[in-house]
Order: structure tokens, then C-alpha cells, then sequence
């Protein structure tokens, strides 16, 4: 495969983070792309849930894309026994760097409607919730990838609980400060991407299901404390679209074999349906979210200047 993992933003002792400037002009300056306008998609949620293992389909989703000629949407997830690589996934408990990624080779599609040319890039994400100490770096690198995407997947296992919505009120909080005054909503779009779904039977797998239990879990009630009231007041206010998808378990081997690379035939067939059909309606042509900012959308150039903006916002 063209192109590793970059890491643009990595945490620094004390809670710093520090920019990767000259890999991250690398990327956004390339001549083919710095003038594009720019769709990001980042997916962030705590540590060890499968981001980067999704993310690796996507990329062989965008690869497929770009490479083959007739794309044929029926076999971009590739042979059944090939290792599954791009960003780096791993069964061990260690942890990566703290910080943000990107995929060093953009993509580009044309949007069908207007046929212009938009450059697609992949966001990964690292962080953990496992010490108060860092929670306020997990905040920053969540706030940051949230000012930098323009589609989020919030990842998260088995069920949206009231402690992940308050994770995504203070990371959204953090990352507001960042930005204009403005009555606009400040994000594009928020897709709850939940693994292991367990209780297909009260809403099914996918999207449909997915938009229920958002819908119920968002939902304001006669006589809900205040509290939970403006939490969820505070959400939606946030987002132009909130989504949620239900993906089925991807079978034991994925979950627990140390010795599993990746490949399909250890995926069980419903996580690998789903595969399909979530990863096109994020990255098909059809459905880019172009990044903006204050309501103009941006280029990739316009993007890197917003990565030292925004950077410098969170260095004191
Ligand atoms: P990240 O830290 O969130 O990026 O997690 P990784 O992508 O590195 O994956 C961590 C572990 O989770 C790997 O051993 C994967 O095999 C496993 N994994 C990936 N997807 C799923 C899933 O949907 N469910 C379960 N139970 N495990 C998964
Ligand atoms: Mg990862």
C-alpha cells in the first residue's frame, strides 16, 4: 500500500503538544493537493476500541477508489487472507503516542454533482481515559481532531452511556473555545459509531437502528434534571447532523487471538456486511463532507494554517 501513518500532533511532557510542522506541510503543500478542498474524517474515542483497525478499511475503501478504474463497490474489502495494514493496530495493552495521525497519501475524488476535484484525508487518533492525569491531553487531542474534522466518528463499546455524552460535552466545550464567536453550529458531522452492539432485538444493527437509540439517548423529557437537559441541549447545538451506527461483533478471533492479522476470513460475515455499508456512506463520492471553518469551506493549504492556529491555542 502507498503511504504510512504521520504523526502531526504528539503530546509532549506536561501536557503539551507539539506540531509536526514539516510532515504535516509535507502532506497539505503537495502541489496536487494544497489548492483542493478538503474533506477530513477522524475517528477518536478512547484507546483500544478498534479505531485504527476500522480505519484501516477505509483505507482500503479509498484505495480501491482512487486505483481501480470501474470501481466496483462490491470487492474494495479485499481477499480474504491478506494482513490487514496502514495505520497500526495491535492486540497488546501498550499504549501509542498520545496525539494525532494522518494517512501520508491523500486522496482525491470528484464530488458527482459539481465535478470538483476534493482531497479526502484519514484522521487517527490516541489518547486514553485511564488516569485523571490524562484526560486533559485525551480533551485536547479530542478537541483538536474535532476542530480539524469535518465528519467525526465518536468510537465507542457496546452502548452510548451518559459518561460518554459528558466526554463529548467537554471535549466539544474545548474545542469551542478555539473557535469564532458565532451563532452557526460550530461541527459538521457526528456519527456514534458503537462496537459489539449486543441488543440487535431492541434496535437492529446499522444506521437505522443507530439513529433510534441516538434519538432516545439525546432526547429531552418532561422532568429530566437540568443538568442532563443542558447537556443534551449543548449536543445537538454543536453538530449540523448526528448519526449513530450499530455494528455487530466482529467474532472472537478480532476480540481476543493475539495472533490475528487482520484478515477477513477471521471476521465473522455481519461485521463485514456492515463494513460495507457504513464505510461507503461516509467516503462514496456522493457523501464528502467538505471541511469549514466560521462557514467557508477550506482548502488543504487553509487547513495547515488552521493546524498552528489551533495548536498554538492549546500550548499554554
Ligand atoms: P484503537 O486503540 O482504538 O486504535 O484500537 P485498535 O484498532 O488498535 O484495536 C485494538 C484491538 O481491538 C485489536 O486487537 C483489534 O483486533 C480489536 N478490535 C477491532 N475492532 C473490534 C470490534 O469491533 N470489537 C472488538 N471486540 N474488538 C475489536
Ligand atoms: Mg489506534
Amino acid at each position: 500500500m502507498k503511504g504510512q501513518p504521520v504523526q502531526v500532533v504528539e503530546a509532549k511532557d506536561d501536557h503539551l503538544f507539539e506540531l509536526n510542522e514539516e510532515a504535516l506541510s509535507e502532506i497539505l503543500m503537495n502541489p496536487n493537493v494544497r489548492d483542493k478542498k478538503v474533506v477530513v474524517l477522524s475517528v477518536a474515542g478512547a484507546f483500544r476500541k478498534g479505531k485504527s483497525f476500522f480505519l484501516d478499511f477505509c483505507l482500503r475503501y479509498l484505495n480501491a477508489y482512487v486505483s481501480i478504474i470501474s470501481f466496483n463497490s462490491a470487492d474494495w474489502l479485499g481477499d480474504e487472507d491478506s494482513p490487514l495494514d496502514g495505520f497500526p493496530w495491535r492486540g497488546g495493552a501498550e499504549r501509542d503516542t498520545t496525539g494525532i495521525l494522518l494517512w501520508s497519501e491523500p486522496f482525491t475524488m470528484t464530488i458527482p454533482e459539481t465535478g470538483e476535484e476534493v482531497v479526502v484525508l484519514l484522521m487517527d487518533t490516541q489518547g486514553a481515559f485511564d488516569s485523571l492525569s490524562t484526560v486533559k491531553d485525551c480533551a485536547t487531542v479530542f478537541a483538536l481532531s474535532q476542530l480539524l474534522s469535518s465528519v467525526q466518528v465518536f468510537n465507542i463499546m457496546l452502548n452510548i452511556q451518559e459518561d460518554d455524552l459528558q466526554h463529548l460535552q467537554l471535549f466539544t466545550e474545548y474545542g469551542r473555545l478555539a473557535m469564532e464567536d458565532s451563532n452557526a453550529k460550530p461541527f459538521q458531522d457526528l456519527h456514534f459509531f458503537v462496537r459489539d452492539w449486543q441488543y440487535p432485538y431492541e434496535h437492529d444493527y446499522g444506521n437505522v437502528g443507530g439513529q433510534e437509540l441516538i434519538d432516545k439517548r439525546l432526547k429531552i423529557v418532561e422532568g429530566q434534571h437540568s443538568e442532563l437537559e443542558q447537556l443534551r441541549r449543548h449536543i445537538r447545538s454543536c453538530f449540523h447532523k448526528i448519526g449513530c451506527y450499530l455494528m455487530p461483533h466482529p467474532g472472537l478471533k478480532v476480540a481476543t487471538n493475539p495472533y490475528f492479522d487482520g484478515r477477513l476470513s477471521d471476521i465473522t460475515p455481519e461485521f463485514k456486511e456492515h463494513l460495507k455499508k457504513f464505510i461507503p456512506a461516509l467516503l462514496s463520492a456522493d457523501k464528502l463532507i467538505v471541511k469549514e471553518i466560521n462557514g467557508s469551506k477550506i482548502t488543504c493549504r487553509e487547513l495547515l494554517e488552521y493546524f498552528k492556529a489551533y495548536l498554538k491555542m492549546y500550548q499554554g
